[in-house]
């Protein structure tokens, strides 16, 4: 959905665009090291959450100046606008961010405005994020999964595409440019010479939940809708073991 097609203030696109390669990107560099090492607290994640939903804020901010439009209509469309890849599990992952960070500010959550979201998740508050072994759970009657990895994550990946004029920021708050994870895309000629490549891929691709390899991979232990979870991984559907093995045979001869 696009909220508007003309071109947005100058000022208002540099103020995001600052903010953006300023603040937001180099924050989550300082945060994803801590999330590689396993050492986030409750305070990191409430921190960079809080950073994440302050962009959002200000890109309603712009398009309410050129469109009217309704705070909660406009984030209701980012996760659709952005496709925010990753965990399909969750699929409301900015209107999540949104309310995690709103749980966080006040002491009562107000229940009108994220109904859609109590009605899934239970009650949210201040307490639905705990912190377990320098990871951060999101934690509901329902699921319970790593929220730095399944939410933030993807989250952040759709801010880093290099924005730099008012017409990427138009572009951006409208869906038509945004960074992402990269599942599901696989840019194979599917000829003899890749499949080593496409082997290498297969066998250490990457959970597309929570975005690690198999062997960190804590899935099996995450709950999403009262239904245990899995490694979930993304795979080439045009994989094939037998023909890639062939293929890796064959060059092998082809070389000697
Ligand atoms: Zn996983």
């Amino acid at each position: 959905m696009e909220v508007y097609t003309k071109k947005s203030d100058d000022n208002d696109a540099q103020y995001l665009l600052t903010y953006i390669n300023n603040v937001l990107i180099p924050s989550s560099n300082e945060f994803f090291i801590l999330l590689d090492d396993n050492k986030v607290l409750l305070h990191h994640a409430f921190s960079f959450n809080a950073i994440l939903a302050h962009a959002i804020d200000y890109m309603v901010f712009i398009a309410n100046k050129m469109s009217k439009v309704k705070r909660k209509d406009f984030i209701f469309n980012f996760d659709k606008q952005y496709s925010v890849d990753g965990c399909v599990h969750i699929n409301n992952k900015f209107r999540l961010l949104d309310a995690v960070n709103n749980s966080f500010k006040h002491v009562e959550l107000n229940s009108k405005r994220y109904s859609d979201l109590i009605e899934t998740y239970g009650d949210l508050t201040f307490h639905s994020l705990s912190a377990k072994d320098g990871k951060i759970f999101f934690e509901s009657p329902s699921h319970a999964f790593d929220y730095c990895r399944v939410v933030m994550r993807p989250i952040t990946a759709i801010f880093k595409c290099d924005l730099k004029t008012t017409n990427d920021v138009d572009d951006f708050i409208n869906g038509r440019v945004y960074g992402c994870t990269g599942y599901g895309y696989f840019d194979y000629d599917y000829e003899p010479h890749d499949a080593i490549d496409r082997m290498t891929d297969a066998c250490g691709s990457e959970c597309m939940d929570c975005g690690e390899g198999f062997d960190d991979c804590d899935c099996p232990n995450f709950i999403y809708d009262g239904k245990k979870a899995e490694f979930a991984e993304n795979l080439d559907p045009n994989f094939d073991f037998e023909d890639v093995m062939s293929k890796i045979s064959g060059t092998r001869e082809f070389s000697k």
